[in-house]
C-alpha cells in the first residue's frame, strides 16, 4: 500500500468487537482480572493482556501500533507529551553515559539534557551535526548515543542522517532522531538506520492544536523492551482522549501536510522578494545549503520555515499585526502559527549561545496552516507594512 492509504488502513480502521469505524476509547484505569482466578483446577491460568492503564490500554496500543508501522519500526510507545517521549527515550541511558546531541535541537530537549539529565550524571556534548565529522570527534569511551533532529529548529539546518548514523553505528552508538518536523509521511529515519524515532505528536500528527502528546518508535524489539520499562516505570503516559485525538489526526496527515507544505513553498518564495525580509531558512528553497541532502533523505521540505526581518522592531510589529497567524508557540496545526524563538521555544537557551546559533531577535518561525495561501500572502504583506 502507498503511504497515504496506510494512514487509514493500518489494522485499526474498525473495532473488532462491534465493527464501529475507528478505535474505541477505553476510559478506564484498571481491568477486571476475575477470569484469571476462575481458572478451573488443573488448567494453567492465563494472564490478561491488559491489567492497569499505566501499563497499557487497547486505545493506546492501537496508536502505538499505528506509529510503529508508519515509521517502519518494531514497536511504538505513546507518552503524555513530546518532551515526555524524549525524556523517556533518554531514560534507557545510565548515569556516567555520554550522549552527543546536535546543538540546535528543540529548545526543550536541549534544556532537559543540559539541566535535568546533567544533574543526574549524564554527560552531554553539543555539536554542529551538519558535519558528521564533528560527531566522530566528540566520541569518548563512555559515549552511548547520538541525538539528532533534522530539519533543525528554528533555522531548518539539515543533518545528513545516513552519514551521522554510519559514524554512530561504527562506534556502537544508538541514534535517536526527533522526526517531529517531517513526520513519517515525509521522512523515515529507521529506514536510514536510526534506532529510536521520537515525535511531538502535538504538532503535525495530532495536527489540530488541541492535544499535547508524544510518541517513540524503536527499530528493534529488544530496544522496545528497554523503552517499555521506562514508559511503564517512569509513567509519563497519555490519557485515552489524547491518544484518541492523535489517532484521528493521523488519518488526515497526508492531505494536511501536503497542502500546508505547498503553502509554505508559495509563501516562502513570495517573502524572498520582500524588502523587509533579510534572510530565509527553508529546505524547499533552491539555495538552501542542505537542500540536496534533505531531498535525498525525505520526500518534501515540510511546512515550517523561518525568516529574519531587517530590524527587531519589524519582527515585533509583524507578530503584533499578523491576523491569520497566531503569534504562538507550537507548529503543525491547521491554523498558521508565527512564533518568536528568542521569546518562546528557545528562551531557555542562554542569549550568547542563541546569538552564536543565529537565533536572533529578528527571527520568526512560520508553520503554515490550511488557510488559502493567497490570503496568507496578503495578510503577511499587510503585517510587514
Ligand atoms: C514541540 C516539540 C517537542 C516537544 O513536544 P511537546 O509535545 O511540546 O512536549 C520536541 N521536539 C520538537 C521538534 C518539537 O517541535
Amino acid at each position: 500500500m502507498k503511504r497515504g492509504t496506510l494512514l487509514i488502513h493500518n489494522g485499526h480502521e474498525t473495532d473488532p468487537a462491534t465493527g464501529a469505524l475507528g478505535v474505541t476509547l477505553y476510559q478506564t484505569s484498571t481491568f477486571d482480572q476475575k477470569a484469571y482466578f476462575q481458572t478451573p483446577a488443573g488448567e494453567h491460568p492465563q494472564p490478561q493482556e491488559f491489567d492497569y492503564a499505566r501499563s497499557g490500554t487497547p486505545t493506546r496500543k492501537a496508536l502505538e501500533e499505528i506509529i510503529a508501522e508508519l515509521e517502519g519500526g518494531e514497536a511504538g510507545y505513546a507518552f503524555s507529551s513530546g518532551i515526555a517521549a524524549v525524556s523517556s527515550a533518554l531514560g534507557i541511558l545510565s548515569t556516567r553515559d555520554h550522549i552527543i546531541a546536535a546543538e540546535d535541537i528543540y529548545g526543550g530537549s536541549y534544556r532537559m539534557l543540559n539541566t535535568f539529565y546533567k544533574r543526574w550524571g549524564l554527560e552531554v556534548t553539543a555539536v554542529d551535526a551538519s558535519d558528521a565529522e564533528n560527531i566522530k570527534k566528540a566520541i569518548k569511551p563512555n559515549t552511548k548515543a547520538v541525538f539528532l533532529e533534522t530539519p533543525s529548529n528554528p533555522l531548518l539546518k539539515i543533518t545528513d542522517l545516513k552519514a551521522c548514523i554510519a559514524v554512530a553505528k561504527n562506534a556502537g552508538l544508538l541514534t535517536f532522531v526527533d522526526n517531529t518536523f517531517m513526520t513519517p509521511h515525509l521522512q523515515r529515519p529507521i529506514e536510514l538506520g536510526a534506532d529510536i524515532v521520537i515525535h511531538s505528536a502535538t504538532k503535525f500528527l495530532g495536527g489540530h492544536s488541541d492535544v499535547i502528546s508524544g510518541l517513540a518508535v524503536t527499530a528493534t524489539r529488544e530496544l522496545g523492551k528497554r523503552l517499555y520499562a521506562v514508559q511503564n516505570g517512569f509513567g509519563a503516559v497519555p490519557g485515552p482522549w489524547d491518544v484518541w485525538l492523535v489517532i484521528r489526526g493521523i488519518k488526515t496527515l497526508k492531505v494536511r501536510l501536503e497542502t500546508q507544505q505547498a503553502s509554505a513553498q508559495i509563501l516562502s518564495r513570495h517573502l524572498l522578494k520582500h524588502p523587509k525580509v533579510a534572510a530565509e531558512y527553508y529546505p524547499g528553497l533552491e539555495d538552501h545549503p542542505g537542500k540536496k541532502i534533505h531531498d535525498g533523505q525525505s520526500s518534501g521540505p515540510g511546512a515550517v520555515f523561518s525568516f529574519k526581518t531587517k530590524t527587531t522592531e519589524q519582527a515585533v510589529r509583524f507578530l503584533g499585526s499578523v491576523k491569520l497567524a497566531a503569534a504562538a508557540v507550537s507548529l503543525g496545526g491547521v491554523e498558521t502559527i508565527a512564533s518568536y524563538p528568542v521569546r518562546m521555544s528557545h528562551a531557555s537557551i542562554p542569549p550568547a549561545e542563541r546569538e552564536r546559533l543565529g537565533i536572533t531577535d529578528t527571527l520568526i518561525r512560520i508553520s503554515t496552516g490550511l488557510e488559502d495561501p493567497e490570503d496568507l500572502i496578503a495578510d503577511f504583506e499587510e503585517a510587514l507594512k
